[in-house]
């Protein structure tokens, strides 16, 4: 199946807030929280976990990456529940004692926040992204044997950034590979998340599809489970190769002009998609990493044949 709205996903398992920026819950003795969606979005993610875990408190949050849209409530959830442990890799934490960063994590959000009131949705927290700190430093394939006795998997999957990980629950076959797979638009492209490295990105796609998940917790707008989860990942190889030729196409027709092949592709693929879609600032950001990485792959790979 796959899930487009949030919502429960299988006992014990839900998606909350806008599935756009979900925050994933996984309920239990320890109940977990996987990513910090929005700043903008934090009282929304807060109600709905204290409906799901009424007196009980999440124990702990997970951070699949530093960017934006997957740390922005994070400092507000430590506020509500002090005793929550944050886990992030040391990347992580290193970018968030960055000035520079913090601004750039906060301009984001706020560009979020008002495309999030254009769309009038109630509620918002208008307050500034707070840095923070992790309790648990997150190793790259390291298991982490929870309270509640299940066992964490921080699988490195690097491509969307260097540090990224997703994390496994072999127990429950729940694998949050957040943007180291596809992500649906809302009007159902799959938009290939790969920024730093290519072809990272396909063998951490390989690594993902050997795991076999019965769940699959993509970064944005669904989740994937039963022989829909394998179809996702094969999807997300056809979306990537199909990025590569369309991308490499226009670099070569620009004579590798960054700036003029990253309008290109914004026209083809993000202009008349409509709203509510990745902002534009952070949209550019993003696939101007993405263009400077295909152009420095076909440069190494001519010195190569060279
Ligand atoms: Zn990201």
């Amino acid at each position: 199946m796959i899930f487009k709205e949030s919502g429960k996903i299988s006992d014990g398992f839900y998606v909350i807030g806008p599935s756009a920026i979900p925050v994933y819950l996984l309920d239990g003795p320890a109940p977990i929280l996987f990513d910090g969606g929005f700043t903008a979005l934090a009282h929304i993610y807060e109600t709905q976990i204290k409906e799901i875990l009424g007196d009980r408190k999440p124990a702990y949050l997970f951070i699949t990456h530093s960017h934006f849209d997957h740390i922005g409530a994070v400092s507000y959830f430590k506020k509500v529940w002090p005793e929550i442990k944050i886990g992030g890799s040391l990347r992580c934490r290193e970018i968030l004692a960055k000035q520079s960063a913090v601004q750039l994590i906060r301009k984001l959000n706020l560009e979020g926040t008002e495309n999030l009131k254009k769309m009038g949705i109630p509620s918002l927290n208008e307050r500034p992204f707070e840095p923070f700190d992790m309790d648990i430093l997150i190793q790259p394939d390291q298991e982490v044997e929870l309270s509640s006795g299940l066992t964490l998997i921080s699988l490195s999957t690097p491509g969307h950034t260097w540090d990224f990980i997703s994390y496994w629950i072999p127990e429950t076959k729940i694998l949050i590979a957040s943007e180291a797979v596809a992500c649906y638009q809302s009007d159902g492209y799959l938009q290939i998340e790969f920024l730093v490295g290519f072809d990272a990105y396909l063998e951490s796609l390989i690594k993902i599809r050997n795991l076999g998940a019965s769940i699959l917790c993509a970064g944005h707008h669904a989740v994937f489970t039963g022989k829909d989860t394998g179809q996702h990942i094969s999807a997300s190889f056809e979306a990537a190769n199909h990025y590569l030729n369309m991308t490499e196409g226009f670099l070569i027709a620009e004579k590798g002009d960054i700036d003029r092949a990253v309008l290109r592709v914004k026209a083809a693929e993000w202009d008349d998609r409509p709203w509510p879609k990745q902002p534009e600032t952070a949209y550019l950001l993003n696939t101007r990493q993405r263009v400077k990485t295909i152009w420095a792959r076909m440069n190494k790979h001519l010195k190569k044949k060279g």
